[in-house]
């Protein structure tokens, strides 16, 4: 394997219903970056049926050429013809590195296609960057998020990382740029498509997604109950906020696991993020250090919480909270 055989970046690009994924413009922005210290091209791998119109918006976002494979068969995302359209896709083309967002989907499509083009795949980033000599430093937490790992693929080409919503920043759109559009026909082995999707059923939710939030008030094991989470919704609800919260209270069951913020939960970047009763263990602050800013609320003055939080409170959760609240609704009348 010689490495200078294999050149350009690819992004997986995840649409559903023909609506692109945030994560993959988020990566199309983070593979600019990239592209840029390599001298490389940004190729954004648009998959689907009846979704070239979308390939403009892609460009916009930071592609220089859209890949795209349209057939009945990539209509909805199903492993094993993405799979194939995607491992055609790399023999043909030779690209360095692949991009995909640790999303469902992405974690599905990520390992399988690994093993299809034989070359390693390094899950769940928070960090990409450009070696000295070239290759790509693919940092994720280990051993708990104990240690951060980077790790190298030297061996095999192309480099594979997965990422997780919300990690990568996703760049201003800009109509004027210009790009490729080229479509690429798939030779299909429809004698290895196993499964068959019949049927689609949507969970009802008229709750936003924790990662969409603008502000979120996130309860840890100090709010203790779900009678502490009842005075810690009226608070969301007066801030028109999300709830959200730490690991320890999705395991007491007061909260459902879509609502965990950290390593194992979801990545997050709201503008504002309320940190009550959370003592900022090192996989919670993997998914929130990142917000713009950070109230913290805790009665142990030396919680690991304030040392990342731009603003901090001492004292009882259960105290404050519904003062806050009343003040805040007063405030905002
Ligand atoms: C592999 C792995 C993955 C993990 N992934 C995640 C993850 O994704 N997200 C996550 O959150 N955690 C995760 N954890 C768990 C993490 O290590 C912590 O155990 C967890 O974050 C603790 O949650 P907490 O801060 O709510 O609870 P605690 O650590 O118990 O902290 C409670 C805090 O509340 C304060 N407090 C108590 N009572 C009050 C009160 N009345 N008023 C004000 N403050 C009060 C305490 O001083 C304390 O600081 C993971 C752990 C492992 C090993």
């Amino acid at each position: 394997m010689d490495p200078k055989n294999y050149k350009n970046i690819f992004v997986f690009i995840e649409q559903r219903e023909g609506k692109i994924q945030n994560v993959s413009l988020e990566l199309l922005n983070k593979a600019r970056e990239l592209a840029a210290q390599l001298n490389e091209q940004v190729v954004a791998l648009l998959l689907g049926h009846e979704v070239e119109d979308q390939a403009q918006e892609l460009i916009s976002y930071g592609a220089d050429v859209v890949l795209c494979a349209d057939a009945p068969e990539l209509a909805q995302y199903n492993t094993e013809p993405y799979t194939q359209a995607i491992t055609q896709m790399v023999h043909t083309k030779n690209p360095s590195i692949i991009l995909i967002g640790a999303s469902t989907i992405g974690r599905d499509l990520g390992p399988r296609l690994s093993a299809r083009i034989q070359t390693g795949l390094t899950a769940d980033c928070t960090a990409l960057e450009i070696a000295e000599d070239g290759h790509l430093l693919m940092t994720r937490p280990a051993f708990g998020g104990n240690l951060m790992a980077t790790i190298v693929c030297k061996e095999h080409r192309p480099q594979m990382s997965t990422v997780r919503p919300g990690v990568m920043v996703k760049g201003a759109l800009d109509s004027n740029r210009q790009g490729i559009i080229e479509k690429m026909a798939i030779n299909f082995d429809h004698a290895k498509f196993r499964v068959k999707i019949v049927e689609t059923v949507k969970e009802s939710k008229n709750m936003i997604d924790i990662t969409d939030a603008k502000i979120l008030v996130s309860g840890g094991r100090g709010v203790g109950t779900a009678e502490g989470f009842r005075k810690l919704h009226d608070l969301a609800k007066t801030l028109h906020a999300e709830v959200s919260s730490s690991r320890a209270v999705v395991d007491l069951g007061i909260i459902s696991h879509d609502r965990q913020v950290g390593q194992t939960g979801k990545t997050v970047r709201p503008d504002l993020y309320f940190a009550l009763g959370i003592s900022g263990a090192i996989q919670h602050l993997a998914g929130m250090e990142e917000s713009d800013f950070i109230v913290a609320i805790n009665k142990d003055k030396d919680a690991p919480i304030f040392q990342t939080a731009d603003l901090g409170i001492v004292g009882d959760v259960n105290q404050i909270i519904p003062l806050l609240n009343e003040k805040l609704q007063k405030e905002m009348k």
